[in-house]
């Protein structure tokens, strides 16, 4: 059995990394967590340890200088690199809820990472922790349902925490660089497990003309690869420095050891941290979690994509090969599992808004729809009860525990809506409203993008393309209804769209039969037909009483409509799955 070292408590980032590393290697592994960097080197010298694990760098934050330090200070040997792709998830105690938390703790720099998502939770007071394993126990010790810790989701399952939001990162893909490292006993020394090798210094020169660049001259010749480069100030030296550099190759390869003894001669000071296997980054969807309920999608084989597919290079399938999982609350949209959204076409009232949520959350539906903005073909037609009608949605949805999807029809709405709804929804109107494109997608906000009623699904991808390139990776793709010449139905509901999509595309695609053909009783075998096709799930628009609906009437299922749907459909298999 091996023990590793690790800074923090059960449920930190490194604890998990360390879990993950042996398990990959089949290698069993016992974790040691430790209170300080610096003891996990006492840890590893008193032989607490075989290996520990120190950060070295992170794409947010840069350099962890105290990594490289305590390597030069405590002679550790870099045995081998791990790459680790963060996945911060909001944690609470069962029962919390976004509204009302009033404190939510991390690691400063998570913290840090988390920026444009804490600026939605104004109420919540930022407060720093030692780690994230301490953050996410610290919460459920409290018991307090006004806290919440920002971290992995082991942490939630190792403390008996849910998951209030996830994918809550400023930048979708957050990696750290950490070291697996050993104390430097000779006899225990591991051996290179890979050709590809990586070499790290820490030297300084003299406050002297050129000598720098003499340094990087000899490795230069040398034909060796620096990957990195960093100064920092001596401590207690004015404008002295010190470098930190890495670079490919051993340390023992005879040129490489010819060219770092010119330089060390160039040097006041040379430190040969040491030099490991180097690691590679798989790519961001291997670092989603499986689906916690049913199959997974079966992944999809390398298909030919369309010329078309340069203008969309994130939205298109070999960018995510093994599909994109989008996780709300608790629902996850294209893990495998056929969603159901339901809701009215629009708010109209607090009771209507209620009693329509209740309803479909006891008959089936995992997520609460409904407009408060409505795109409508006339100005005289009901335009919505606006920022009301987004607030009697969010109470709706707090009140029955289900995450709730509302139209943004504008970039000046795009900021409060945010903080209001768990999706925004983009109207077919305003599927080419680039501007708006952008703005959501510089939101951390799911995405509910509805296809155009003249677009191709090339220009939908297209447009999905826009919230991607902004930073927002969660999107998913809804089929609608296209214009076509047949009048019998409200719109053509282009069911080919589905598999297409599918080769084109990791983003989640759900069906909307309500407006797909716009008369109630026709969505019932357009539903079914949808997750036959293989949808990752419905949206459909749900009425207490349709007749009076202010939007949409023709198209509004009662209760005992949408409770027949919901059953029949548990009997349909999802093609795919
Ligand atoms: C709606 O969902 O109520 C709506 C207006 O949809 P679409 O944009 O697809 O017409
Ligand atoms: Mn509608």
């Amino acid at each position: 059995m091996i023990i590793a070292a690790y800074q923090g408590v059960e449920g930190a980032y490194s604890d998990i990394l360390l879990r993950r590393h042996f398990a990959a290697r089949e290698e069993e592994v016992e974790t040691l967590g430790v209170p300080t960097f610096r003891d996990v080197a006492v840890a590893l010298l008193a032989g607490r340890a075989r290996y520990g694990v120190l950060p070295m760098e992170n794409t947010v934050a840069g350099t962890f200088r105290e990594g490289y330090d305590l390597l030069a200070q405590y002679d550790l040997n870099p045995v081998r690199e791990v790459i680790f792709r963060m996945e911060h998830r909001l944690l609470g105690v069962p029962g919390a809820t976004l509204a009302g938390l009033t404190r939510i703790e991390a690691h400063p720099i998570v913290l840090e990472e988390c920026g444009k998502f804490l600026a939605t939770l104004p109420g919540a007071r930022p407060t720093p922790a030692i780690d994230t394993g301490v953050a996410a126990r610290d919460v459920a010790e409290a018991k307090d349902p006004h806290f919440a810790a920002i971290a992995p989701a082991e942490a939630a399952a190792r403390y008996g925490l849910v998951e209030l939001a996830a994918n809550i990162a400023d930048h979708p893909d957050i990696v750290t660089r950490f070291l697996i490292v050993e104390a430097v006993r000779p006899e225990l020394r591991t051996p290179p497990g890979s050709k590809s090798r990586r070499t790290s210094v820490l030297f300084a020169t003299a406050h002297e003309h050129g000598l720098l660049a003499r340094c990087l001259t000899a490795l230069a010749d040398a034909g060796i690869n620096l990957t990195k480069l960093e100064s920092r100030p001596k401590p207690g030296r004015a404008w002295e420095y010190m470098f930190y550099a890495d670079f490919e190759g051993d340390a023992a390869d005879a040129p490489i050891a010819a060219a770092l003894a010119q330089v060390r001669a160039l040097c006041t000071e040379f430190r040969l941290l040491g030099s490991y296997d180097v690691a590679t980054l798989a790519p961001a969807a291997a670092a989603e979690p499986p689906a916690a309920k049913g199959a997974a999608l079966k992944s999809v084989a390398p298909m030919p994509m369309p010329a078309a597919a340069k203008n969309y290079p994130l939205a298109a399938r070999p960018s995510r090969p093994a599909g994109t999982q989008i996780r709300i609350g608790e629902v996850l949209v294209g893990g495998g599992e056929f969603v159901i959204m339901a809701g009215p076409c629009s708010v109209e009232s607090r009771a209507q808004v209620f009693a329509t949520a209740e309803a479909v959350r006891a008959r089936g539906a995992v997520m609460l729809r409904g407009g408060a903005f409505k795109p409508r073909t006339n100005p005289y037609a009901f335009q919505g009860l606006g920022w009301d009608g987004v607030d009697l949605l969010g109470e709706a949805g707090r009140a029955t525990g289900l995450p709730t999807v509302s139209e943004v029809m504008s970039v000046d709405q795009v900021e409060r809506m945010a903080r209001s709804v768990d999706v925004l929804q983009i109207g077919a109107r305003n599927m080419q409203n680039f501007d708006l494109l952008k703005a959501v997608g510089r939101t951390t906000r799911p995405i509910l993008l509805k296809r155009g009623l003249s677009a191709t699904l090339d220009e939908l991808l297209a447009a999905a393309e826009y919230v991607l390139s902004e930073g927002n990776p969660h999107v998913i793709l809804c089929e609608r209804g296209i214009r076509t010449f047949e009048t019998a139905t409200r719109n053509t509901l282009d069911l080919s769209a589905v598999p297409v999509l599918r080769e084109r595309t990791h983003l989640p695609i759900v069906v909307d039969p309500s407006h797909g053909v716009g008369v109630r009783r026709w969505i019932r075998p357009l539903a079914r037909a949808a997750k036959a096709v293989g949808a990752d799930g419905i949206i459909v628009e749900v009425h207490p009483n349709p007749a009076e609906a202010k939007s949409d009437a023709d198209q509004a299922l009662t209760f005992d409509d949408f409770a027949e749907i919901v059953s029949e459909l548990e009997e349909i298999p999802r093609f795919g799955t």
